[in-house]
């Protein structure tokens, strides 16, 4: 099996946001700077939400 790092590129200030993260927290205030858009793991393709589920309790990036 291969190891899939997902992210999330912020649409307004382009800071990437760990897919993970957004899996374990479901809404994220983007880290950026000066930035107010909120992120919600529902953002993320359907594939990529699945595989971040099933990955919940072997893998974590902090
Ligand atoms: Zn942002």
């Amino acid at each position: 099996m291969t190891l899939r790092i997902i992210t999330h590129r912020c649409d307004r200030c382009g800071t990437i946001v760990g897919g993970n993260v957004l899996e374990r927290n479901r809404t994220l205030k983007c880290p950026g700077l000066n930035c107010s858009r909120v992120h919600e793991f529902r953002e993320l393709p359907a594939d990529d939400r699945e595989y971040l589920t099933s990955q919940t309790e072997t893998y974590s990036i902090e």
